[in-house]
């Protein structure tokens, strides 16, 4: 299914390297869809298979298992477009600007400041996706995402994410 949509992926893909903490053994496969519309039919077609797998991010948060993963582990760190129309507001007035999950935080961040929007500033130094960030609802400098969250788009397992910026 993988070769015939397109979708990248490796077989027996070493872990460690792609991690923060560098430690873990291999997946049997490492898939990185390239759409958020990929990212749903590898899911999908984990699930029909039976294949066990796992959603990441960044990898700042996870510590892989040692041997072998037999199952997939699927990387959002390809889809990560990010969209903002200065007329879209929402009823308080606050702008809202629309990311893709495997956009890295700090991209998130730096796109704001770029266009003079505040409210995600603390989050500047988070390693990791945006995906992973409403996950683990991330916090830095007492402000958590969920403060700036809008509104999340859910998958049976994986999202692509709409912040709130005030
Ligand atoms: C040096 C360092 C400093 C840090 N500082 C902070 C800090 O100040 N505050 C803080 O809160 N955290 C901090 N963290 C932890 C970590 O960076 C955050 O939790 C980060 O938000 C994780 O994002 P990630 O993309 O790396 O997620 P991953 O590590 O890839 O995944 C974490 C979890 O999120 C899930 N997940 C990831 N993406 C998705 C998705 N698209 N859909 C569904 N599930 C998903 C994974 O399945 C997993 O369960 C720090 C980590 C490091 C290494």
């Amino acid at each position: 299914m993988l070769k015939v949509a397109k979708i990248p992926y490796t077989e027996n893909e070493p872990l460690a390297p792609k991690s923060t903490f560098k430690v873990g053994g291999t997946a049997r496969l490492y898939i990185r869809p390239q759409t958020p519309e990929q990212l749903e039919s590898t899911i999908s077609a984990a699930r029909s298979s039976e294949l066990p797998f796992f959603v990441t991010g960044g990898a700042s948060n996870l510590v892989y298992p040692d041997g072998v993963y037999e199952g997939a582990i699927i990387s959002t760190q390809e889809i990560k477009e990010i969209f903002y129309d200065p007329d879209e507001r929402t009823s308080d007035g606050s702008v809202l600007v629309t990311c893709q999950c495997g956009l890295p935080m700090a991209a998130f961040v730096d796109f704001c400041t770029r266009k003079n929007l505040s409210g995600a500033e603390q989050f500047a130094g988070l390693p990791g996706t945006v995906g992973g960030a409403v996950y683990m609802n991330a916090r830095c400098f007492d402000r958590s995402v969920s403060d700036i969250l809008y509104l999340v788009d859910v998958y049976e397992y994986g999202f692509r994410n709409i912040i709130h910026i005030s």
